[in-house]
């Protein structure tokens, strides 16, 4: 038995290295496009490889995993992220859980995990073929293989004209994990200023993220923005990246909460300046910079009229930006959208729907599904679980 695998990145040396411990007897051939593989794998996580999360951050899956949480919730059931850590550590690779719950290898070194891969493949007998287009198919004929499986990353280029034309159904791809460009010359003055619990949303629509967020000379970055990119992915493409960003400053309190908070703080000390005030933490630069938005810059507390007090209270929970366009995160940047979950499987990601082409037995894993993630170690966790997934699905087909 003969099984190809298309793609020699996270996903497609995972399902290689657990068919062949599987089924040692079956042929194994990575077939990958570049002259190097695992070539992403060594930039992941700025050169750390974040591989997989505690899922302890108390967000559910469907916050998580924008696209496929509803099936991940049973995959991760199959294969989770503690028998993730256990398969890596099991083989020689430890990891270490950051506070934040991203998990990385100890050595905070991607080559840890590019090694071991590489290591395990010649161990285990699995062929390598680089340099080698396996969707040409006056290059490799895929059709002389029992069972053929795509891990070629988000869905662009070649692969997706490729699976255009094998019939595959698709859920049009878009970008995910990008920051937000505003021009708002005052705001750029801000660069550099993080304020650690701020609420981002898209006003009239339901998509909402909470964390940090970084100003920068662009626009607007961090871990909240991130994480509304992925949120609103699809709906952000539709609008060509034109949309309107509200902010709550202040942790999601209400405007309620805040003017009560304001009132009482300015009510202690009338005769002091308000720029000296700073409720809630917020850094120097932006509290000057709210307080010129609503002309309170450089007046005593005491002067404050209630009027004033709610504009304030508004600004700070519900301040509004436009959004101009995007730009990709340095650190992570994934697809959104890619081969329908309907037409696979969801015990094997068996691809199901009929095809144009003689193969039988095609599989998908990684990132060339509709399934992506936010940041911190969850696409990775998804390519591995899905990798096994169809590892498991072959051996026991
Ligand atoms: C800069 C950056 C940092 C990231 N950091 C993290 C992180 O720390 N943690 C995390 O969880 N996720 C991270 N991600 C996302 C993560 O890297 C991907 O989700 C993951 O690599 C997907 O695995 P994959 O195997 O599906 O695809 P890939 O790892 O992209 O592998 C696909 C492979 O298929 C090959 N290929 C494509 N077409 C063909 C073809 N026709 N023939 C043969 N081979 C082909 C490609 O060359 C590539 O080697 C990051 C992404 C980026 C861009």
């Amino acid at each position: 038995m003969k099984t190809a695998i298309v793609g020699g990145g996270a996903a497609g040396f995972f399902l290689a290295i657990t068919l062949k411990e599987l089924c040692p007897k079956m042929h194994v051939c990575i077939l990958e496009r570049q002259r190097r593989v695992l070539a992403k794998v060594e930039i992941t996580g700025g050169g750390r490889c974040n591989c997989t999360n505690t899922f302890q951050s108390g967000l559910d899956l469907q916050h998580i995993y924008p696209r496929g949480h509803r099936l991940l919730k049973g995959w991760l059931r199959a294969f989770s992220h503690e028998d993730a850590i256990r398969w890596f550590e099991s083989r020689g690779v430890p990891l270490v859980a950051q506070e934040d719950g991203c998990i990385f290898p100890e050595a905070q070194d991607s080559h840890a995990i590019i090694n071991l891969f590489l290591r395990e493949c010649h161990k285990l007998g699995v062929e390598i073929r680089t340099g080698t287009d396996a969707l040409d198919a006056s290059r490799v004929d895929l059709t002389q293989y029992d069972h053929v499986c795509i891990c070629t990353g988000g869905l662009h280029g070649q692969v997706l004209h490729t699976l255009q034309q094998w019939g595959v159904r698709l859920t049009n791809p878009v970008p995910s994990l990008f920051t937000f460009h505003i021009t708002d010359p005052a705001l750029q003055q801000l660069m550099g200023t993080v304020v650690e619990d701020a609420v981002c949303s898209l006003p009239g629509t339901k998509f909402k993220a909470q964390g940090p967020l970084l100003i920068t000379h662009w626009g607007m970055s961090g871990p909240a923005i991130l994480k509304l990119s992925s949120r609103g992915a699809r709906l952000l493409a539709e609008n060509q990246y034109h949309a309107t960003l509200a902010v709550n400053w202040v942790g999601g309190r209400t405007a309620e909460e805040v003017a009560a908070h304001l009132q009482e703080t300015f009510s202690r000390q009338t005769a002091r300046l308000i720029d000296n005030v700073r409720p809630y933490d917020l850094q120097n630069r932006l509290w000057d910079y709210l307080l010129d938005k609503v002309g309170l810059r450089g007046r005593r507390c005491g002067e404050a009229g209630r009027k004033q007090l709610n504009r304030l209270a508004e600004l700070l929970t519900h301040d509004q930006y436009t959004i101009q366009g995007r730009w990709h995160h340095k650190e992570e940047f994934v697809t959104c959208g890619g081969v329908e979950l309907s037409a696979i499987d969801r015990k094997t990601l068996r691809y199901t729907a009929p095809l144009n082409v003689p193969i039988t037995n095609l599989y998908f894993a990684g990132e060339v599904l509709d399934v992506d993630g936010i940041t911190g170690g969850y696409n990775l966790q998804a390519a591995w679980t899905t990798a096994t997934l169809v590892a498991r699905g072959i051996c026991n087909s």
